[in-house]
């Protein structure tokens, strides 16, 4: 019997085995289900299955595993290195799975793994509830979670990982488990940051609580040529502001778009996305520090559903686009990093490129350093280079060399960790490893004990022994 007849017996079995739809190159939906929001990695599997359910999840696995073919899971597909598809391999492609079940009374949402962050924010904002998730609606509940997770609500309540309680995951023998604190306890401890390494998850379990459903929140910004004032401003709030708060600080281009004055379209702003969740009595005093400003280019600040505050940025880094960004997370915001910070905006070649700052810290350093893989519980801000393009955009091949460069000028000022779920495709062995830190030998054993083979290695990759 010669390979191929091998292969196209494996092939009947598989298709005979699913419920869900299994796509080769030029069926119709095949490119919807391998498409990546990273228009800048070029990738061509060789087929992808549409799972229904978990036992689709297993016969896809098995059927990698025995074919020793690639095999890659698309959640939302807005990882920046494109992982969610394997060359060459198979693409299990979640988006069928975007059920969410809320339990109000126990406070737990659990939600299947194809789900977008807007699926999640919607069905526990019917309760006023919600769990921190990123300010993108589009992105992938899975691939967010399974890395960390951060958000405007991060101050808060942590990593999104800091209130997962439990998964159903598929691992590279086929069985299907469970991993909570007591249940495969190695497993979720590592799942808890480093989650794309172990298996295929199809549900996530996660714990709820009050916010909203109206929270005072949006956009505000000012003149770029105010730079420095506002950066000493925002990090003179940020120092002692509430946890409820949370500011992030973007220099960009004012986009076209309706709220921009028409003669600062196109032009630099220092720009802040602002949620606060707290008691809404107290928003004046809370936003003093940012409102004493003054003479804004534009204050979209208001009282706003929460899911309106989570969703409102989607269309700022379109599907389709090329990009390319380095990232650091930060201990503090020194003097020398505010001296270099605006010159990295006022020298960037790209047009719609975003120097941004997030502010962390908080709940986050309430719990142990080893409290789950995602670790970096001492930083309080998150820097990056944030370069997007248009394809075809005169000067754009030079466009990721001076997103390097510019980071070379920022890392110095790094805690020396960085976030996983932002990492580039050409990001090396020893990036990884500066992620976890001290928890990356522990998870080369998780990794070693449920994948030996090394059949999960479409993501950020720890190799098994
Ligand atoms: C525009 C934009 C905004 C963002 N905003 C935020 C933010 O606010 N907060 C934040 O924390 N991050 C943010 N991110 C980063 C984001 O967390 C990562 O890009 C993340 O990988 C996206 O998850 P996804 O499911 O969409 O990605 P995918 O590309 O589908 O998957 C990412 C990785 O996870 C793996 N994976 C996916 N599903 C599963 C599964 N079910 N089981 C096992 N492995 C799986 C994939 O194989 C892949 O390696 C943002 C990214 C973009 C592009």
């Amino acid at each position: 019997m010669t390979t191929s007849v091998q292969t196209e017996l494996a092939l009947g079995e598989l298709r005979d085995s699913l419920r869900g739809p299994l796509l080769f190159p030029g069926d119709d939906s095949f490119e919807e289900a391998t498409l990546l929001w990273n228009g800048l990695i070029e990738k061509s599997p060789a087929l992808a299955v549409q799972p229904t359910g978990t036992a689709d999840v297993v016969a896809a696995v098995e059927f990698a595993r025995d074919q020793r073919l690639p095999l890659s899971v698309r959640g939302g597909a807005h990882n920046v290195g494109g992982t969610a598809v394997a060359d060459g391999g198979l693409v299990l492609d979640m988006s069928r799975l975007r059920g969410v079940l809320v339990d109000p009374e126990a406070r737990t949402a659990t939600a299947q793994a194809g789900c977008l962050l807007g699926d999640v924010d919607r069905e526990t904002q019917l309760h006023g509830l919600a769990t921190p998730l990123g300010f993108i609606s589009k992105v992938g509940l899975a691939g967010l979670t399974l890395g960390g997770g951060l958000g405007y609500l991060t101050r808060r309540f942590g990593w999104t990982v800091d209130n997962l309680l439990e998964v159903e995951i598929v691992t590279a023998d086929g069985m299907v488990r469970r991993a909570n604190a007591e249940e495969n306890a190695d497993l979720f401890w590592a799942i808890r940051g480093a989650g794309a390494n172990f298996g295929v998850v199809t549900s996530f379990t996660l714990r709820l609580h009050e916010v909203g459903p109206t929270v005072y929140g949006g956009l505000i910004a000012w003149p770029f040529e105010r730079a420095d004032e506002i950066l000493g401003a925002y990090r003179a709030f940020t120092a002692d502001a509430p946890r409820e708060l949370a500011v992030w600080m973007v220099v960009l281009r004012a986009p076209p778009a309706p709220f921009v004055p028409e003669d600062w379209r196109g032009k630099r702003v220092c720009a802040m996305p602002v949620c606060y969740s707290g008691d809404l009595d107290r928003v004046d005093e809370v936003l003093a520090p940012i409102r004493a400003l003054g003479d804004p280019v534009f204050d979209l600040l208001a009282e706003q559903p929460y899911t309106q505050v989570q969703s409102y940025l989607d269309d700022s880094e379109p599907e389709g686009n090329h990009y390319y960004w380095k990232t650091e997370y930060l201990a503090e915001l020194c003097d020398e990093f505010l001296s270099v910070w605006p010159s990295l905006a006022a020298e960037c070649p790209i047009p719609e490129a975003q120097i941004g700052l997030l502010h962390l810290g908080g709940a986050l350093g309430e719990r142990d350093e080893d409290d789950g893989a995602v670790g970096n519980r001492d930083v309080r801000y998150a820097c990056g280079v944030i370069g997007g393009w248009e394809p075809g955009e005169p000067g754009a091949d030079g466009f990721p060399g001076w997103v390097r460069d510019a980071w070379q000028r920022i890392r110095r000022f790094s805690t020396g960790g960085n976030y996983i779920n932002f990492q580039t495709a050409d990001e090396d062995d020893e990036r990884v490893r500066a992620t976890y830190g001290a928890q990356f030998d522990r998870l080369v054993d998780v990794k070693t004990k449920y994948d030996p083979g090394n059949l999960f290695r479409s993501n950020r990759n720890i190799r098994p022994r």
